[in-house]
């Protein structure tokens, strides 16, 4: 399916150890590293949202979130969309979504093909058959998941 983040802000909640800013060199520009890979970049705040990246009362009260990550509404909005790094751009909390034949939710797959769910049968199928025969081409193995979970009385979505 076709992934649309929320920007609830979630996945960026606790990313402050992994999203580094090195240095400040402009009003609104900074080197910073992406700890993970090691990778060096660098942000602009997007302009739209220095308003809010203005307001340093949330990255003072939530150490550990990724020190661009704001407030605005009901939202909480990465100040650097166009120069975040790429993992933070192709990241997907959820890549599919999976239900019984009702329609009842059971669980999830992260866009790093993880299962998160408590259901047994599903759990066991993951464990017995997904985890071992997968595909190791991530682009491969979602459809497969996804056929594999359909053969076996779930809905994907
Ligand atoms: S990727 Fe998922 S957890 Fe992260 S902001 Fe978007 S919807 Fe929320
Ligand atoms: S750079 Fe943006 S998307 Fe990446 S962790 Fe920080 S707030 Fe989230």
């Amino acid at each position: 399916m076709a992934f649309s983040c929320r920007q609830c802000g979630t996945c960026c909640m606790y990313l402050g150890d992994y999203i580094v800013i090195e240095e400040q060199t402009g009003p609104f520009s900074f080197a910073c590293e992406s700890v993970s890979t090691g990778t060096p970049f660098t942000a602009e705040i997007d302009e739209d949202k220095r308003e809010i990246f203005r307001d340093h009362s949330f990255p003072d009260t939530h150490p550990h979130a990724c020190r661009f990550l704001r407030p605005d509404g009901d939202l909480l909005r990465c100040t650097i969309h166009r120069d975040s790094p790429a993992q933070c751009k192709f990241y997907r909390c959820v890549a599919m979504r999976i239900s019984d034949s009702s329609g009842k939710s059971l669980g999830y797959v992260t866009g790093a093909l993880a299962l998160h769910s408590d259901n047994t049968e599903l759990r066991s199928l993951w464990e017995k058959i997904i985890e071992q025969e997968r595909p190791r081409s991530d682009s491969e193995a979602e459809p497969w998941i996804s056929r594999i979970l359909t053969e076996n009385g779930f809905t994907t979505g």
